[in-house]
C-alpha cells in the first residue's frame, strides 16, 4: 500500500487530549529532500507539514502559527515541541470530515476558520443538512458530499479565489480549485523565498487522487443534461481546470490534504492528466448511458476500442412494458409483474383485467432496490393479494431501507414474501424461471430468466443497455474485479446464453453476442489495473465505493438512557488480509448531558479491533450507552476507522434518532 509512512505518528499519538507533545522537527532547508518519516516535515524555516491523517500546513512566526486544514486536531500535539505556543487561525481546503473533524477543538479556545465561501454552509449549518430529507431518501445528488462535519463550528471568513492574506512571513493566495469538491480552494504560500501550494484533494500524488466518487458529476454537452446520479468522473474536466490553474502558479512544492508532498509539480499534474484521459474513455467505451444519452459522448463515437451498439429486437407479445415495469402474461392471462416504481403501473394492471386481457396478478419480482423499481410495492401489495419474491440481497434493502444509505433509496418499507438464492428454479405456468444474484448496476441488484419454448429472456433490471454496461454511478457499489461486479454478470450472460435482454428503461430487447461479452470483460479487466493505477489505493474498489466502511444499521431508533448498537461493516478490496479498528466518536451534546457518566467522560469510546480476509467483508460490533439527559432529535455518531496502515478519522457515521 502506498503512503504507508504517512500518519505512523499520528496513528501512535492518537487523537484527544492525550496526544503527545513534543513531536520530533525535522527541517529541511530545500523542498527536494521534504520527505521524512517524523511527523513534522519542514518545507523552509516558516513553512512545515504536519503528518497526520491528512497532511496539515505549519505556517509560523515565532511562537504563534497559522495552519492550513486541521485533521483530526491532532497537529495540536506536535505544536509545543515546535515552540509554538498558539494557533492564530486555520484555512480549509475543503469541507469533507476527515479535513475538519478536529476543528471544534480549536475554535473552543476562539482560534479563527477561514473556509471556501462556497463551503461555508457545510461548517456552519450542517445540522440542516442533516435533517434535511432530501440528503437521506431518494439521493440523486452526490454535492456536497455528506462525509461532512456531524456537528457545526463557528466560522470567522469566507475566503475566495483571490483572496489575499498576509501573515507573518507569509503571503497566502486563495486559488480556486473546484474537483474534489464544489468549493475546494488552494492557498499558495509565499515565504522564505519559496512557493508552496496546498491544494486539499485535487491531487493525491503524482498521477494519482485520493478517491473517484467525489468526481460524481452532472454536467451537460450537445443540449443534453444530466444529473450527479448518472455523471461518473463528471467532474473531471472541472478537475482537469484545476490542475491546469494549480500547474500555472509555478509551484516549488504541492502539499496534498492526503498524499505525499510533491517535489515536481508540473510532471506530477501532467500524469495525472493523462491517467484521467485514459481512464474515461475505458469508461465511455461500453457504457451503458450511451444508449440514453448519445449526445453527451458523440466526440467519442466510432473511438477504437468503443463497443458498437447490439441491434434491437421487439419484445415478445407475452411481454407488456408499463413504465419502469415488464409484465409477463400468461396463456391463460396470469401477470407476473417485475417491479413497480408507481401507481400507474398498478391502475394499468387494473384496466387490463378491466377490459378482460388479465384474469389475475400472481407475483411480483423486484430487480433492485431504486425507488423508480420499489416506490408502489406497498401500494401493489394492498391491491393484489400476491407473494413479492427477490434476490436475498435486494431483500435486504427493501424491507429495512433505515438500514441503509444507497443513492434512490425509497424509504418505503416492501413486505418480502420469499428471497431466492443464486440459480433457484421454479415453474410458473408456462414458464420456467430462474433468479440470480446480479451485482450490476448496483450490488443489491437481481436476474430472472424466463425460459418458454425456445426463448431465454433475461429481466437484467438496469444493468445492461444495448451499448453496454450501466456504471454510471459509483455509490451503487458498483465493483471491478473477477467475478464481482460487471465481471460476474456478463460471466452469467456469458453462461446462459439470453434469447432476449430486458431493461426496465427500454422498450425493445437485444442480445449480446460471445464476442461483445469478451470485449467487455476485457475493458473491465484493463480498468481494473488502470483505475488501480489513478487512485491512492492497493485496489480501485476503495476510491470508487463510498460504501467500503459502512454502518449496519445505519439509522436506528434509540431511547435516553439506553443503547444504541450497530456493527461498523469493512469490505475489504484488497489482495490480502488487512487488520481495522474503529471507535464511535459521540456528539459533544451528550458529553454536556451530565457530564457523561454514561460512557465515562470519553468524547470516543475503545477501540475495537479485528481483521478481515483478502475480498471479503468483515465487521466489528459497536454499543454506546445514550445519557438519561439527552433530549430527543436526530444525532450524528462518526466512526474513527484504523485499516491497514490509514488512519481514517470520522471516515463513516451512523445516525441515532432519539
Ligand atoms: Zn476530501
Ligand atoms: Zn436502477
Amino acid at each position: 500500500m502506498q503512503g504507508v509512512d504517512l500518519s505512523r505518528r499520528g496513528f501512535l499519538q492518537s487523537v484527544g487530549a492525550g496526544a503527545i507533545g513534543g513531536a520530533a522537527v525535522a527541517l529541511c532547508p530545500s523542498s527536494s529532500d521534504a520527505e521524512t518519516t517524523d511527523s513534522v516535515t519542514g518545507l523552509t524555516e516558516h513553512v512545515l507539514v504536519y503528518r497526520g491523517s491528512i497532511n496539515v500546513g505549519i505556517v509560523r512566526d515565532g511562537g504563534r502559527c497559522l495552519l492550513i486544514d486541521c485533521g483530526d486536531g491532532s497537529v495540536a500535539g506536535a505544536l509545543g515541541g515546535l515552540g509554538v505556543a498558539s494557533v492564530d487561525q486555520i484555512l480549509f481546503t475543503h469541507h469533507h470530515r476527515d479535513q475538519a473533524c478536529g476543528a471544534y477543538r480549536f475554535t473552543d479556545r476562539g482560534v479563527k476558520l477561514g473556509v471556501p465561501a462556497g463551503e461555508r454552509d457545510w461548517f456552519e449549518k450542517v445540522s440542516a443538512y442533516w435533517s434535511d430529507p432530501k440528503h437521506r431518501w431518494h439521493i440523486y445528488c452526490f454535492h456536497p458530499h455528506h462525509l461532512m462535519l456531524a456537528e457545526p463550528v463557528r466560522v470567522d471568513m469566507g475566503v475566495k479565489d483571490g483572496d489575499v492574506l498576509s501573515w507573518g512571513p507569509a503571503k497566502i493566495r486563495a486559488l480556486a480549485t473546484p474537483g474534489h469538491t464544489d468549493g475546494s480552494v488552494s492557498y499558495v504560500v509565499e515565504a522564505d523565498g519559496k512557493r508552496i501550494v496546498f491544494s486539499g484533494d485535487v491531487i493525491f500524488d503524482q498521477g494519482q487522487v485520493w478517491d473517484i466518487h467525489s468526481l460524481q458529476k452532472g454536467f451537460a454537452k450537445g443540449g443534453q443534461r444530466i444529473g450527479d446520479y448518472h455523471g461518473f468522473l463528471g467532474a473531471v474536466p472541472e478537475l482537469i481546470r484545476s490542475l491546469t490553474r494549480l500547474k500555472e502558479v509555478g509551484a516549488d512544492v504541492l502539499v496534498p490534504s492526503h498524499g505525499r508532498v510533491m517535489t515536481k509539480p508540473p510532471e506530477a499534474i501532467d500524469a495525472l492528466t493523462r491517467r484521467l484521459d485514459v481512464c474515461y474513455d475505458q469508461y465511455v467505451a461500453i457504457s451503458a448511458l450511451r444508449h440514453y444519452f448519445p449526445r453527451l459522448f458523440s466526440e467519442f463515437e466510432g473511438r477504437k476500442g468503443h463497443m458498437p451498439f447490439a441491434p434491437t429486437k421487439p419484445a415478445p407479445s407475452c411481454l407488456r412494458h408499463i413504465g419502469t415495469s415488464w409484465v409477463i402474461i400468461s396463456r391463460d392471462k396470469a401477470a407476473f409483474v417485475i417491479d413497480c416504481g408507481s401507481a400507474n403501473v398498478i391502475r394499468a394492471l387494473e384496466q387490463l383485467i378491466e377490459k378482460g386481457e388479465l384474469r389475475s396478478v400472481e407475483a411480483l419480482w423486484v430487480t433492485h432496490y431504486h425507488d423508480d423499481h420499489v416506490e408502489a410495492i406497498v401500494e401493489f401489495q394492498k391491491v393484489f393479494d400476491c407473494p413479492c419474491i427477490t434476490d436475498r440481497s435486494v431483500a435486504r434493502v427493501i424491507t429495512d431501507p433505515p438500514a441503509w444509505r444507497l443513492p434512490c433509496i425509497s424509504p418505503n418499507q416492501a413486505r418480502v414474501d420469499r428471497a431466492t438464492k443464486d440459480g433457484q428454479s421454479w415453474q410458473w405456468r408456462e414458464f420456467k424461471m430462474t433468479a440470480y444474484h446480479l451485482p450490476g448496476q448496483t450490488l443489491y441488484h437481481s436476474g430472472l430468466l424466463i425460459e418458454a419454448e425456445e426463448r431465454r429472456m433475461f429481466f437484467i433490471g438496469d444493468s445492461f443497455t444495448p451499448s453496454g454496461i450501466d456504471d454510471y454511478c459509483a455509490q451503487n457499489r458498483v465493483w471491478l474485479g473477477r467475478d464481482v461486479g460487471f465481471d460476474r454478470c456478463i460471466a452469467l450472460v456469458e453462461q446462459l446464453e439470453p434469447t432476449h435482454l430486458f431493461n426496465c428503461h427500454v422498450d425493445p430487447s437485444w442480445e449480446f453476442t460471445p464476442a461483445q461479452c469478451r470485449f467487455m470483460r476485457e475493458n473491465l479487466a484493463r480498468r481494473e489495473t488502470l483505475f488501480g493505477q489513478l487512485v491512492a489505493w492497493d485496489h480501485a474498489n476503495y476510491a470508487t465505493d463510498d460504501s467500503w466502511v459502512r454502518c449496519d444499521p445505519y439509522e436506528q431508533q434509540a431511547q435516553a438512557g439506553g443503547k444504541a448498537t450497530f456493527d461498523v461493516v469493512v469490505t475489504n478490496h484488497s489482495a490480502e488480509q488487512r487488520a481495522f479498528a474503529c471507535r464511535a466518536v459521540l456528539p459533544r451534546a451528550w458529553m454536556k448531558a451530565a457530564a457523561d457518566k454514561a460512557n465515562k467522560g470519553a468524547r470516543s469510546l475503545d477501540w475495537t479491533e479485528s481483521s478481515v480476509p483478502a475480498k471479503k467483508e468483515g465487521k466489528v460490533s459497536v454499543a454506546i450507552s445514550i445519557p438519561k439527559e439527552v433530549s430527543s432529535g436526530r444525532y450524528v455518531v462518526p466512526i474513527d476507522v484504523r485499516y491497514g496502515s490509514w488512519t481514517l478519522p470520522q471516515f463513516a457515521e451512523a445516525i441515532v434518532v432519539i
